[in-house]
């Protein structure tokens, strides 16, 4: 950190002696992971300073809005519309579910058998670590899977700003209406919230700003096609994670600046592994920082990741919203309409994400794809067996991983995904 937070991270009630632990933690982590890597595009350097920075100057500059009178709003799930929060003049920030914290203390409020990313929200909060969720003005917790579902009613307890926002399960036309008027509620909470009337021009803006974050996002994704790939599969990961927590108009630039750098990467036929190195796609559950597992183990075993199939990733970011309506029934329309499309597991049948794996398999054309699902995590681990048999199918070598936040099981991992390289390489 560049200046001393002590007093901010006091005056946020966290456990100071924890939280310097789990900085430590983080600060290894990210010196052994993304700093050993070679040959990065020089870009990635503003993304190191945001990480070093992530519970300093980040949450100063949240304090600092604040203090001027703008809202921050925590939530744990891409379905949270980020549009109708800016439009509001509040920043929308994703909660840290990406890491085992006080798992103790966690599994006397949650059965032991509860996702790694749902006991991870509950450890930074009861471990007094977090200090996005203690500068939330509101928590919205969202019905997508029942682990989530229920865990917010003990949450409830815990926090004392919880919004619920209902969630539809079928993609169908009663389903839509259930999740168009849970964003019209959505939006008169934020109003609420922030004395702010939410108008057309307001909701313009706001997806505006949010469209041009995918934008830039967007074009990083296109540029992963290349062969040499042109950026590892971690810088990537760190760029879809860091969407959630930065400033989004300096986001974008500097995605945009990385882009820039590496379009001529491209040019000069320049990666950052060799051309022979086998591509692979991940898909399944979100990673949230700093679970880095899966990935650093992929790119160590010499492969590269393209693309992921996640909602730290395409599904999260794949679509734009519409800004051409004209009245604010016509914008909050356009965002339904867009995050209608999101293919979470929670949804069934849910034969778009499918098509999604398959489409992105072949336009990043992989040679293997690792579906990683987090144990208990029902939705994803019971979507990965068809995920598998039409990828093999098509003649697309899988490998299905279950895993969670601990390091135990590292040896293990890394056998079976070199195996699976070296099977891929073969073929
Ligand atoms: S996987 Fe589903 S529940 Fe989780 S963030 Fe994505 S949309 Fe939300
Ligand atoms: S990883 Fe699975 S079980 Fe955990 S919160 Fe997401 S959808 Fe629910």
């Amino acid at each position: 950190m560049s200046e001393n937070y002590r007093s901010m991270w006091e005056s946020l009630g966290l456990d100071l002696k924890a939280h310097d632990a789990l900085l430590d933690v983080l600060g290894k982590g990210y010196r052994d992971i993304f700093l050993a890597q070679k040959n990065r595009p020089q870009g990635m350097r503003y993304f190191d300073f945001v990480m070093s920075e992530v519970h300093g100057l980040r949450i100063k500059e949240l304090l600092d809005e604040k203090a001027a009178g703008r809202k921050v709003i925590g939530s744990f799930c891409v379905f949270v519309p980020e549009e109708i929060v800016r439009a509001a003049d509040a920043t929308l920030v994703g909660l840290c579910t990406g890491a085992d914290f006080a798992i103790d203390e966690v599994e006397k409020y949650l059965p032991r058998n509860t996702c790694s990313l749902i006991k991870s929200a509950f450890g930074f909060k009861l471990g007094r670590v977090c200090p996005y969720i203690e500068s939330s003005d509101m928590i919205v917790g969202e019905n997508t899977c029942d682990g989530k579902k229920k865990s917010y009613e003990v949450l409830n307890s815990l926090v004392p700003n919880l919004y619920i926002m209902d969630l539809p399960q079928m993609k169908s036309a009663e389903g839509k209406a259930l999740l168009k008027a849970e964003y019209h509620r959505f939006k008169e909470a934020v109003e609420k919230l922030t004395g702010i009337t939410i108008d057309a021009a307001r909701l313009k803006k706001g997806i505006s700003i949010v469209n041009n974050k995918r934008k830039a996002i967007h074009r990083l994704m296109n540029l992963r096609k290349a062969n040499p790939a042109p950026i590892s599969g971690l810088d990537a990961l760190l760029t879809n994670q860091v969407f959630f927590y930065d400033n989004p108009v300096r986001f974008t630039d500097s995605v945009n600046k990385i882009c820039d750098e590496v379009e001529k990467r491209i040019e000069k036929k320049e990666g950052v592994f060799t051309e022979s190195a086998p591509r692979i796609l991940l898909s399944g559950c979100p990673m949230a920082v700093p679970n880095w597992k899966l990935p650093w183990i992929i790119e160590t075993s010499g492969a590269v990741i393209v693309g992921e199939e996640s909602c730290v990733g395409e599904r999260g970011t794949r679509n734009l919203t519409d800004d051409s309506g004209k009245s604010t029934d016509d914008l909050m329309d356009a965002i339904t309409d867009r995050y209608f499309k999101i293919d979470c597991a929670v949804f069934t049948p849910n034969t778009d994400r499918l098509k999604h794996i398959m489409e992105m398999a072949e336009t990043y054309k992989v040679d293997g794809v690792i579906h990683y699902g987090l144990q208990f995590c029902q939705p994803y681990l019971m979507e990965a067996i068809p995920v598998e048999k039409a990828l093999v199918s098509k003649n697309t070598s899988t490998l299905r991983i279950d895993t969670d936040y601990s390091m135990e099981d590292i040896g293990q991992l890394k056998t079976r995904v070199e195996a699976f390289i070296e099977m891929v390489k073969v073929k």
